[in-house]
């Protein structure tokens, strides 16, 4: 079972050192999912091997053009390249519009169902589920309405004990039912309980994103527990005001965040351009929250 997260972008506002806008690569179980899509995201994808084609779902936190000027680019290329599966686009309302008039007046016919899904900043709620995960987003507070996303493996079957299953002699057609949890009687009677040959399934992971945002910590029960936590710190405690005035956070505050959160690891993204050097920004979070690792561009973290 794949639960991972590939980092294609990290900066903040401009792509600076080598480090581009905000995009994640989201894989569960080899189906991909895009997290924002700055500009150059395209690229990116290239650069890390990873195709385009089998992205279904693009979740896009907010309007800036950090977190979506890419968008277009990748949904031109794959028109391109002869998709016919429909992509699904979960955003603001606005993004609607944004799209529709760029391929209205380059007279581009999609050849590929885009299935928009307006997100609600004000309102927390599931935008989607499926065999492998629930995906929710909840409001932020940014200077333009902005929404995280929390991505939450779907429950698993239980787990078959083999080597006990097979010295009772219980044929594999049996195994289905015993990891639902429920018990099953042969034609003569006998009863094989899932209790006695199955084990409890891993518990459901999950990943929450926090793209741009004021640390108000009004976002608290839709993070909390999260096996892994994104959270932007764009800036050192040291520019908390300009932090206060751009509705971002900073190192020092995202390590309480994930502390006060109970998140298993933090992954801390979006540098302002100002720091060339990520490593104080790294620092000042393990201060507060040991666990915590730079969003690097080309890493790929299991969650
Ligand atoms: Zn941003
Ligand atoms: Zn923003």
């Amino acid at each position: 079972v794949r639960f991972e997260v590939t980092i294609l972008g990290s900066s903040s506002a401009t792509p600076v050192f080598n480090r581009n806008p905000s995009a994640q690569l989201l894989n569960v179980n080899d189906k991909y999912y895009l997290i924002d899509c700055g500009e150059g995201t395209q690229l990116q994808l290239l650069r890390y091997g990873l195709k385009a084609q089998r992205i279904d779902h693009i979740l896009i936190s907010h309007l800036h053009g950090d977190h979506y000027l890419g968008l277009v680019g990748l949904l031109s290329s794959l028109h391109l390249n002869g998709r016919t599966r429909p992509m699904y686009l979960y955003g603001p309302k606005e993004l609607k519009e944004i799209i529709e008039v760029q391929f209205l007046y380059s007279q581009t016919d999609l050849r590929f169902p885009l299935v928009f899904v307006e997100t609600d900043s004000e309102r927390p709620g599931v935008i989607f589920s499926n065999e492998d995960l629930v995906a929710e987003t909840f409001p932020l507070e940014h200077r333009i309405p902005c929404t995280g996303f929390r991505f939450t493996q779907q429950p698993r079957l239980r787990r078959i004990l083999k080597a006990e299953a097979e010295a009772a002699g219980i044929p594999a057609e049996v195994f289905p039912v015993l990891k639902r949890g429920l018990d099953f009687t042969t034609a003569t009677g006998r009863i094989y309980r899932s209790a006695d040959f199955t084990v409890d399934p891993e518990r459901p992971r999950s990943y929450a994103y926090c793209s741009d945002t004021l640390d108000t910590r009004s976002y608290m029960a839709w993070i909390r527990g999260a096996d892994t936590l994104y959270h932007e710190a764009t800036f050192l405690h040291d520019m908390l005001p300009r932090a206060l005035e751009t509705f971002h956070t900073t190192a020092r505050q995202a390590g309480e965040i994930a502390q006060e959160a109970g998140a298993g690891h933090l992954l801390i993204g979006h540098f302002s351009a100002r720091y060339r050097e990520l490593k104080p920004l790294l620092d000042e979070c393990k201060s507060v929250f040991e666990k915590t690792q730079l969003a690097v561009e080309g890493t790929t973290f299991t969650l």
